[in-house]
């Protein structure tokens, strides 16, 4: 059996909003809108693997929340399990860094208005019900 490498992705959430991510790379998935999140290395737990990659790709500084139940494959051996997250107080805004050429934070309202990567969509439908009607 072969070993699944976990690649983790934050539904970062503010004032009721869900941070969306477009992807600039690679250019099967550019244009389409992520989680921002990517793989655990090895021996890094998956919430500090959350932290780094919202620092590396994003500038800010959060914290993983609460898992959202469920985690769906990608491409082998990749899996992809996904974590509420928040920004702390003192933290910068998001800005695309790294693998991103724009971000949104949408509303109920706006969720479907971008491109999930299909994979994205199950975690984006569970966190659904915890944003705000626009
Ligand atoms: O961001 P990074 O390249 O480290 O992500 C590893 C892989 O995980 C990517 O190839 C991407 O396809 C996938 N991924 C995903 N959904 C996310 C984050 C990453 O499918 N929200």
């Amino acid at each position: 059996m072969s070993e699944r490498i976990v690649v983790v992705a934050a539904a970062l959430l503010d004032a009721g909003r869900l941070l969306a991510a477009r992807r600039s790379a690679p250019p099967d998935l550019s244009g389409r809108w992520e989680l921002p999140g990517g793989k655990v290395e090895p021996g890094e737990c998956p919430e500090a693997a959350l932290v780094r990659e919202l620092r590396e790709e994003l500038g800010v500084s959060a914290e993983a929340v609460a898992r959202v139940p469920g985690e769906w494959p990608l491409r082998e051996p990749y899996v992809l399990r996904v974590w509420t997250a928040r920004l702390h107080p003192a933290s910068a805004a998001p800005e695309p860094l790294q693998d991103h050429d724009d971000l949104r934070w949408l509303t109920r309202d706006e969720l479907w208005d971008v491109d999930w990567l299909d994979q994205d969509v199950p975690a984006v439908r569970e966190v659904a019900g915890l944003l705000e009607a626009a």
